[in-house]
């Protein structure tokens, strides 16, 4: 399960709505904050301002020079168009996919670091 894009905290699959079910794949509910972070399907990521992974909606997302020819790469042949005209090649670094996109990559999430203070 992705991180929650809010705070960092676990997250579970939720049930959705039926609205819901006409733009997302799935929704996860954060354990921590509470939040909801759909993963909207393709149709409906079309018209989202920023680029998240197609596969799992995960926007931590890094840009590669050159296509790594060990992961995979989408075949989808608008994206193969769109970088043959130089849209930028992200690689998700969760499910490690490889796509173009001219949009830039939505915020990363927070990630949670533990401080131990030994102090007193
Ligand atoms: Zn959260
Ligand atoms: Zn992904």
């Amino acid at each position: 399960m992705p991180g929650c894009i809010h705070c960092g905290a676990r997250t579970e699959r939720a049930r959705r709505t039926n609205l819901e079910r006409l733009a997302t794949r799935a929704v996860y509910h954060c354990s921590g904050c509470g939040a909801r972070n759909p993963v909207y399907n393709s149709l409906a990521a079309i018209f989202q301002n920023r680029c998240a992974c197609p596969l799992c909606g995960n926007s931590d997302l890094t840009r590669l020079a050159a296509i790594d020819r060990i992961d995979k790469i989408t075949a989808n042949p608008l994206r193969l168009l769109l970088g043959m005209v130089g849209a930028p090649l992200y690689h998700c670094t969760f499910c490690r996919f490889q796509f173009y996109d001219p949009r830039p990559p939505g915020p990363a999430p927070v990630r949670k670091s533990v401080a131990v203070n030994f102090r007193r």
